[in-house]
C-alpha cells in the first residue's frame, strides 16, 4: 500500500504542495498548502548547498490567506520530513468542520509562534525515523528525460539563434527550448492530444507536461525544429501561447462539472474567449492581461490573483436570485503575490463581456505611457475604477434588493 492510500483517508482536508526550482517560481509556495522554494546556501568555507525554503499555510478560497515562511533552508532531505511532520500536525490537530478543515485555519487559531513550536518537534522526531535517515537525493539530471548524448552535442556544436517569441523559451541546455502551447480554457480535442503528442516524440523527449495556467509544455524541443513543431501544432488547430492567443483566461469547470458550482464559468469563459475589442488600444490590452474565474467563492481558478478577477456568487434581484460574479481588480501571482480587492458585486453573466470592455477602456483611456493593465487599475486605486466603472455598467445592471450575499454552505466546501 502507498504511504498515500493512508495518509489522504486521514487528513481533515487535502494539502496542496508545491515546488519552485527557483525565485522566479516561488509566488505559488505562498498560497499553497505547503510551498517548497529552490534556494542555494553557501557555507563559510565556501561551499555551495542546495535546498528549499519552507512556506506554510497559504490558499485561497473565500477567506484567503498567505503562507509564512517556515524554514529558510532545508537540505533535500529533510523536505520529506518536513512534510510528514505538517501531515502528521493537519492529521492530528486539524478542523474536521469541513468549513475550517484547511491547514490555514489551524494556524490562525493557533498563531504561527505556537505552530512553528509544535513543527520543530514533530519535524525532529520525522528527521529521526530510520527510514528517513537513508532517503536518496532526488536526482538532478533524470537521464531517461534527455535527448541521447550524441543529439545534445550535435545541437550545442550547431548553433542557431532563438526566435524572440512568446511562448518559446531557452532551456537551460544550449540549443533547446521549451514550447508553452496555448490550451483555451484548458481544454483540448482527443485529436488535437494526438497532434501534441506526436510532436513530442519526433520533436521532444516524449512528455507533455500540464502548466498551473491550463496551457501545455513541451521540453526539449531543438531550436532547429522549432518551425516544424509550431507547424504541427498548427495543423491541429494549437498555437504557442502568446499575443494571438487570446488573454490569459483560466476558468475552473463551474457547473459543467462540479458539484460545489453556482455559475457556469466556462460559458462567460467562452464569452471572453469570442470577445474581440473594436479599438485597437483596448484590443492591445485585452491580449496583454490575465482574467480568471471561479464558479463559486471557492477560488479554484485563483480569482484573487489575476488583473481581472471573477468569482461566482448570486445576486437578489427582486424575487429572484440571479447567477452572478463579484469582480476583483489588482491582483497578480507573477512577480510577488497580490491579492485583489472586491470592486463589485452583482456582475451577472450577460454583464461580464461588457464590464471586462468597460475596464479596458477605463485603463486605455487613463493610462500613463508604458503602463500595464495593472500598473493603472493600481496608481488609480480601485475605488477610483469601481466608480469608473459603474457610471459604464450600472445601467446595465438589474435593480438589487436590500441585500446581496454569498451562498454560505459553499464557503471553503473544498
Ligand atoms: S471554484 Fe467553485 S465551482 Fe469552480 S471548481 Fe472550485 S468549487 Fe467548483
Amino acid at each position: 500500500m502507498k504511504r498515500s492510500d493512508l495518509i489522504n483517508p486521514t487528513m481533515p482536508n487535502r494539502l496542496n504542495v508545491y515546488f519552485a526550482g527557483c525565485r522566479a517560481c516561488a509566488s505559488d509556495a505562498i498560497i499553497n498548502d505547503i510551498g517548497f522554494v529552490a534556494v542555494e546556501r553557501k557555507t563559510e568555507d565556501g561551499r555551495r548547498h542546495l535546498g528549499f525554503e519552507l512556506w506554510v499555510g497559504g490558499s485561497l478560497g473565500a477567506h484567503p490567506m498567505l503562507g509564512f515562511k517556515l524554514k529558510e533552508f532545508l537540505s533535500p532531505p529533510d523536505a520529506l520530513a518536513a512534510c510528514q511532520a505538517i501531515f502528521a500536525i493537519h492529521t492530528k490537530f486539524g478542523n474536521r468542520n469541513k468549513a475550517k478543515s484547511r491547514l490555514k485555519y489551524l494556524i490562525e487559531q493557533w498563531g504561527r509562534e505556537e505552530f512553528i513550536e509544535m513543527f520543530e518537534k514533530v519535524f525532529l522526531e520525522k528527521q529521526n525515523l530510520p527510514e528517513n535517515r537513508e532517503v536518496p537525493l532526488p536526482s538532478l539530471a533524470d537521464p531517461g528525460r534527455r535527448p541521447p548524448l550524441w543529439k545534445r552535442i550535435g545541437n550545442r556544436l550547431n548553433p542557431v539563434s532563438i526566435p524572440n517569441t512568446p511562448g518559446i523559451l531557452p532551456q537551460r541546455q544550449p540549443g533547446y527550448v521549451r514550447l508553452t502551447v496555448a490550451v483555451p480554457l484548458g481544454e483540448l480535442r482527443a485529436e488535437q492530444l494526438r497532434a501534441v503528442s506526436r510532436v513530442a516524440r519526433r520533436h521532444g523527449n516524449g512528455i507533455v507536461h500540464f502548466t498551473k495556467d491550463q496551457n501545455l509544455a513541451l521540453h526539449w524541443i531543438p531550436i532547429r525544429k522549432i518551425g516544424r513543431a509550431v507547424q504541427a501544432l498548427k495543423a491541429a488547430g494549437l498555437s504557442l501561447k502568446g499575443k494571438e492567443s487570446g488573454p490569459a483566461l483560466l476558468a475552473c469547470p463551474g457547473t459543467e462539472f462540479c458539484t460545489l458550482a453556482v455559475t457556469n464559468s466556462q460559458g462567460a469563459a467562452r464569452d471572453l474567449l469570442r470577445f474581440r475589442p473594436e479599438a485597437p488600444e483596448k484590443a492591445a490590452l485585452f491580449q496583454s492581461i490575465s482574467i480568471h474565474l471561479s464558479g463559486c467563492p471557492n477560488s479554484c481558478a485563483k480569482h484573487q490573483v489575476a488583473d481581472i478577477g471573477l468569482a461566482g456568487t448570486m445576486t437578489p434581484v427582486g424575487e429572484l436570485r440571479r447567477f452572478s460574479y463579484q469582480l476583483f481588480l489588482g491582483g497578480q501571482v507573477e512577480g510577488g503575490i497580490r491579492l485583489g480587492a472586491m470592486v463589485r458585486k452583482g456582475i451577472t453573466e450577460e454583464m461580464v463581456v461588457p464590464t471586462v470592455d468597460a475596464l479596458l477602456g477605463i485603463v486605455a483611456t487613463d493610462r500613463l505611457a508604458g503602463e500595464s493593465f495593472q500598473e493603472t487599475v493600481l496608481r488609480l486605486g480601485a475605488d477610483q475604477v469601481a466608480s469608473l466603472l459603474e457610471k459604464e455598467i450600472g445601467p446595465l445592471a438589474p435593480e438589487l434588493s436590500d441585500a446581496i450575499t454569498m451562498i454560505p454552505d459553499l464557503i471553503e466546501a473544498r
